[in-house]
């Protein structure tokens, strides 16, 4: 199917938005038919596998070196360590195995032992993904040999808000990124996070950098902000719950073909917002009980929400 769109204007978004929510659900679940079956989830799962000290200042993140949450430091981890938990993933019922590291970008020493896990966690049947800050393009050369699936980078709001949250680099930084990881020919995963006390009028802002770019990330994560203490934004109000369904529903109808992960803040989520977020177009989430560094909703829970709606994996 052809007719993805690549020229929203921040009227036609807005106008989405003011859609009645009943409407605008109802005109995401067309969308999300046209590409997917309605009953079907794709299952992911996230590992930190290198903890803190990250020299990036993003005002939501523990693994920041500029802020002090008392999270324990942990060094890149062992690829026997990564097998063994990307396996666990595999039996909890995960399609992609996501592996995420706290850094600027990858160091030199370490970009080699990336790869070897990327090979490893390949080797079992796993789609991979991994998430290591900005890349130029030999690293991300050496990640497609790799035979790598998904890079992460998410764009996280507007570029206009996107420098009260984060000032050691730029939106453009993170764009360049995208190319070269577009260039190499892997698929792209990126998102944002909602609550981070941006404006509707950011997550326009977000939601159209995301779907004007030269194809749509394949997949989009949406995270709803965990206020963690010890950073900045430990004490933001969260986002209203409509707004958020309001978000995914408008970027359904924007990426029909993508899949929308419901990510980061599913852990304190209601079974029924939850499923809110499925009908507005979410079919992804991540299973297992930590998501980098936050707790995710558990294995039970999710089994029972999936039974319960009669949503099996993809
Ligand atoms: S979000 Fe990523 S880049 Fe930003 S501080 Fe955390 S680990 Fe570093």
């Amino acid at each position: 199917m052809t007719n993805l769109r690549h020229d929203w204007t921040p009227e036609e978004v807005s106008a989405l938005y003011k859609l009645p929510f009943i409407e605008l659900v109802f005109q995401a679940q067309v969308a999300h038919r046209k590409y997917f079956s309605a009953d079907k989830m794709q299952f992911a799962s996230l590992l930190n596998i290198k903890t803190g000290t990250c020299p990036e200042d993003c005002k939501y993140c523990p693994q920041s070196g500029f802020y002090n949450t008392g999270l324990k430091k942990e060094n890149l981890m062992c690829i026997e360590d990564v097998i063994s938990e990307a396996k666990a993933a595999k039996a909890r019922g995960a399609q992609r195995f996501c592996m995420g590291a706290a850094w600027r970008n990858p160091p030199k020493k370490d970009l080699p032992k990336v790869v070897e896990m990327i090979k490893a966690v390949k080797a079992l049947g796993l789609e991979t993904c991994v998430t290591l800050g900005m890349l130029d393009e030999p690293q991300t050369q050496t990640l497609k040999e790799a035979g790598l699936d998904f890079y992460n980078h998410n764009l996280d709001t507007s570029p206009e808000y996107y420098k009260e949250i984060i000032s050691t680099r730029t939106y453009q930084d993170r764009l360049d990124t995208l190319e070269n990881v577009r260039n190499a020919g892997i698929k792209v995963c990126c998102g944002g996070i909602l609550g981070l006390g941006e404006t509707r009028e950011d997550r326009i802002g977000l939601l159209i950098n995301l779907a004007n770019l030269p194809e749509h990330p394949q997949s989009v994560p949406i995270n709803k902000l965990i206020p963690i203490p010890g950073t900045p934004l430990a004490h933001n109000a969260p986002i209203d719950n409509f707004e958020f369904v309001r978000t995914i529903a408008v970027a359904k109808i924007m990426m029909p073909s993508s899949f929308i992960r419901l990510s980061a803040g599913r852990h304190d989520m209601s079974y029924e917002l939850q499923t809110l977020c499925f009908l507005a177009g979410v079919n992804s989430i991540f299973l297992g009980d930590k998501l980098l560094t936050a707790e995710n909703a558990s294995l039970d829970r999710d089994q029972e929400l999936m039974a319960t709606l009669g949503i099996s994996s993809i």
